[in-house]
């Protein structure tokens, strides 16, 4: 696979720990200057960003709330003008707040929207007028396989996760003669703090339903995200890439 991405600029939300930790951990062995972003544990972001520089890599660690409209807009547009442009968004920050339907308020549904969802939107807008003018771009957005098979418990998590498909897809048409490629990747279960709660029982019902009989590792997820931005990828947008070990077909 050929990826250089010395000279240019990723940002990826939620890098500071599990999938998106290993997504900017590599995308900085290959070049990139990468901006960790992180919601409320600054530590974890810092040690990400130790590691990547330990690795001969760089970058910076910038905290703010994906769903914040008015805080995204301003400090990427703030980083994107200090840096010449954002050319990677890997919109990969989210979370979720599981519950049957009947017990879900609607707290439960607006956080897990506003983050997953909204907070994709806001972090695709604050970096496309940069990505337009330079003609070049390249975007990944972390869905679920929860988004396309659902799941019981998750109405929120996988509405907000089939959601992004459309935005995937609409944004791929929207910014594809721009020189723009916009795709989602779509993880089963991976071994990351996000599914630690599941318990003993969970975890075995879960990985007999697994053809390939484990639970996905970080790698697993970042390695395809590095295809989607490398030069072996530039005929493929809006699609969505599943790596999930078979869970859902
Ligand atoms: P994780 O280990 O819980 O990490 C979540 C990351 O998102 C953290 O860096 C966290 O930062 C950040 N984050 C949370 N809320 C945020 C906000 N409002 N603004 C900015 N950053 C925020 O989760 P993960 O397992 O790596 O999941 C990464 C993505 O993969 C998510 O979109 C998830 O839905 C998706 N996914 C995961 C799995 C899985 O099994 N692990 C399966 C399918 C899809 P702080 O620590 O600062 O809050």
């Amino acid at each position: 696979m050929k990826l250089e991405l010395t000279n240019q600029v990723a940002l990826v939300t939620g890098g500071s720990r599990g999938i998106g930790k290993d997504i900017a951990k590599k995308l900085a062995s290959y070049g990139a200057y990468v901006l960790i972003n992180y919601a409320s544990n600054q530590e974890a972001a810092e040690e990400t960003l130790g590691e990547i520089e330990q690795d001969g890599g760089s970058g910076r660690v910038v905290g703010f709330d994906v769903s914040d409209f008015d805080e995204v807009q301003r400090i990427v547009g703030e980083l994107s003008n200090e840096l010449n442009g954002i050319q990677i968004l890997v919109n990969n920050a989210g979370i979720r707040n599981d519950g049957l339907l009947m017990r879900m308020g609607q707290e439960d549904w607006d956080r897990v929207m506003d983050i997953n969802l909204k907070g994709t939107f806001n972090c695709t807008k604050a970096v496309c007028r940069g990505m337009f003018k330079n003609r070049y771009g390249r975007i990944v957005n972390i869905i679920s396989a929860a988004g396309e098979a659902g799941n019981p418990g998750q109405a929120n998590y996988s509405a907000s996760k089939a959601a992004v498909i459309g935005f995937t897809k609409s944004t791929a048409k929207e910014f594809s003669p721009r020189g723009i490629t916009v795709n989602a990747v779509s993880p089963g279960f991976v071994e990351t703090d996000i599914i630690a709660d599941l318990n003993e029982d969970m975890r075995k019902k879960y990985l007999e339903a697994i053809p390939l009989g484990r639970f996905g590792r970080v790698e697993d997820i970042s390695g395809v995200v590095c295809f989607l931005i490398s030069e072996g990828a530039s005929y493929i947008t809006g699609e969505v890439i599943r790596v999930n070990g078979g869970i859902y077909m």
